[in-house]
């Protein structure tokens, strides 16, 4: 069977930046499952994996634009220490949920903290990356109704 919109894939992954870092992988884990055409992965990725099938193996080089995007600056702002009320700490390195525009959550990273000025970035920790990604493809199955109806896996 091969992978097409409403099936559902089960891959073995590593996922490598630029310099060879591993940033993530399955290993030790159970395969990623997910249903294939509902935006489950990056863009990038489920296009890579369209048409191929169980125990194919595949490399793939994703460019941002079909990844987490590319960085904005945009989104690096500085706000004041009292939009963190409630936090015990806020030190650079830290990640915090914050509501965007849209009501969406939103993960925000502390860059630096000057005083009562802390500068944050919204954009996703791999935005402007290329992902280098080595993928086993395990299982291909229909999606049952009900996974359908919920657009995922179960
Ligand atoms: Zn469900």
């Amino acid at each position: 069977m091969k992978i097409a919109q409403h099936q559902v894939v089960s891959i073995d992954y590593e996922l490598k930046n630029d310099n060879g870092d591993v940033l993530d992988t399955s290993a030790g884990q159970q395969p990623l499952t997910y249903l294939h055409g509902t935006g489950g992965l990056i863009p990038g990725l489920e296009k890579a994996l369209e048409g191929k099938a169980a125990e194919d193996a595949l490399e793939v080089s994703i460019p941002p634009e079909e990844g987490y995007g590319e960085f904005n600056e945009n989104l690096v702002q500085k706000v004041n220490m009292s939009a963190f009320e409630g936090a015990e700490k806020v030190e650079p390195g830290m990640q915090f949920q914050a509501q965007g525009n849209n009501g969406e959550v939103q993960r925000i990273m502390v860059v630096e903290v000057e005083g009562e000025d802390v500068t944050i970035d919204a954009n996703h920790p791999l935005a402007g990356q290329t992902l280098h990604f080595s993928v086993q493809v395990r299982d291909v199955r229909e999606a049952t109704d009900e996974e359908k109806e919920h657009g995922h896996a179960h």
